[in-house]
């Protein structure tokens, strides 16, 4: 019997004794290939020399200091690297320890702005249905995946809610994707006025959605329009790119391929690439000047915010994927996972829809393809599905509630910036056979 609180409480998962490359090693003998990345975490696969090497030199030389002490050339290299690289302006960069404390960190920048400016009665964030934003209280009552908040709904603070952008499931085969997109906006506007734009704080988004609704991209023009409509508002825009950002969906942040910039971003999983526990809010220029020239301190705070040891291993993280043209190379191995993908689910009866950006790819699971009707809740495939792959030593991420937090599934496919054309060929036959077990079962 095991003493560690296990996410399931009936069964304890095999123990990893070792991982390398797309690969990880258990006690029992067995490898898995790692074509999730965990959860889209380990673009850089495991146990790079260079990241291992950069941390042990951090390790040497100082392993903790208390930024309320001290702060650390790894954490300042780190936020310049962040800097330079984000979209327009964004040069203000808080470390913390994942991506629900980036979230967190996001919400309560985004009030203290307001707050700041005298605007105090601004208390609202507005987000999508089908969304997950984290599991701290902060981030799970903005996120709207409804089986991860239910227990816990009472607790958790008000927040307004639009549609997601989900083109597979709710534009009607007679609506054009710009018409599709526009009543979207038109929701999203039509809810601002309904709730006093003075009462809003930020809108919140993953530019592309993440595990909730298994790497559904936005349609052309919808941040363009979220942007437009939270600029005439005077709404602030928190892109949450924990899962798709660092170079997951082939650029290094996901919504510079939308063309618009937000006013904050929080990035964690590849950040470290799961060499440490490591996340990060980015935030315009004009957010941090306003509380350096206001109160002066952002009123926050962790024990671990900007760990040197955290900080070193993202930095060389961020230096492997410059040096080696991971994003080209996410890019392209993104569009051969796509390809295979599609030779050999392209007309799958169980496949609906087949998406995503770069390295971040999802099948969504129907009972029927020409009404979409999805598989009975009960049935849990992506359960079954996820044992089935690990049956046959294969790592993906699937998921139910893909539509409504109950009905639905698909699998998330997040495969390492390493992957060869060989491994993710290996990944696709793989999958095709826990895909067919899972089904017959
Ligand atoms: N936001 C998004 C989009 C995520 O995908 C996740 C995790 O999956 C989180 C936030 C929370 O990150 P963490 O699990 O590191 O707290």
């Amino acid at each position: 019997m095991s003493h560690i609180i296990h996410r399931n409480l009936r069964q304890v998962p095999p123990v990893a004794v070792g991982a390398d490359g797309i690969t990880i090693r258990a006690s029992d003998g067995k490898t898995y290939i790692d074509a999730s990345g965990g959860a889209a975490v380990s673009s850089l696969g495991h146990g790079h020399p260079d990241v291992i090497a950069a941390m042990h030199r951090q390790i040497e030389r100082c392993a903790y200091a208390h930024t309320g002490f001290f702060t650390t050339e790894a954490a300042e290299e780190l936020a310049d690297r962040l800097a330079a690289g984000a979209p327009e302006d964004l040069s203000g960069v808080y470390l913390v320890s994942g991506g629900s404390e980036a979230m967190e960190t996001a919400l309560k920048l985004a009030r203290q702005y307001w707050v700041e400016l005298n605007e105090p009665k601004r208390r609202l964030f507005l987000a999508r249905r089908q969304s997950y934003h984290g599991n701290t209280l902060g981030a799970l009552a903005v996120g709207g995946n409804e089986w991860r908040r239910k227990a816990f709904a009472p607790l958790l603070m008000d927040t307004v809610r639009v549609s997601p952008c989900y083109e597979y499931r709710d534009r009607p085969e007679r609506q054009s994707v710009d018409d599709y997109t526009a009543c979207l906006l038109d929701e999203l506007e039509t809810t601002i006025l309904k709730t006093g734009p003075e009462n809003i704080i930020a809108f919140c988004a993953e530019p592309v959605v993440g595990a909730t609704g298994g790497a559904i991209p936005p349609t052309p023009g919808y941040f363009k329009g979220v942007r437009e409509i939270c600029d005439r508002y005077r709404i602030l825009f928190i892109a949450d790119e924990v899962m798709c950002g660092m170079g997951r969906t082939g650029t290094m942040y996901a919504i510079e391929q939308d063309g618009v910039a937000p006013d904050i971003v929080a990035v964690a999983k590849g950040l470290a690439a799961g060499y440490q526990p490591i996340g990060a809010v980015l935030a315009h220029k004009a957010i941090v000047d306003c509380i350096r020239n206001g109160s002066g301190a952002f009123q926050h705070g962790h024990t671990y915010i900007g760990h040197p040891v955290a900080a070193a291993a993202a930095l060389a993280v961020q230096q492997v994927i410059e040096r080696d043209d991971l994003l080209a190379r996410v890019r392209s191995r993104g569009a051969t996972l796509r390809r295979m993908l599609g030779d050999v689910f392209g007309v799958h009866e169980h496949v609906g829809d087949i998406r995503g950006r770069g390295l971040l790819l999802a099948l969504e699971f129907v009972q029927d393809r020409s009404t979409k009707e999805p598989f009975a809740p009960e049935r849990r495939l992506h359960a079954v599905l996820k044992q089935k792959a690990m049956e046959r030593g294969l790592m993906v991420y699937p998921m139910g509630g893909t539509i409504d937090g109950q009905r639905g599934d698909h699998v998330l496919l997040a495969p390492p910036f390493i992957a060869t054309a060989a491994d993710l060929s290996e990944i696709v036959s793989r999958l095709e056979d826990a895909v067919d077990a899972a089904l017959k079962q």
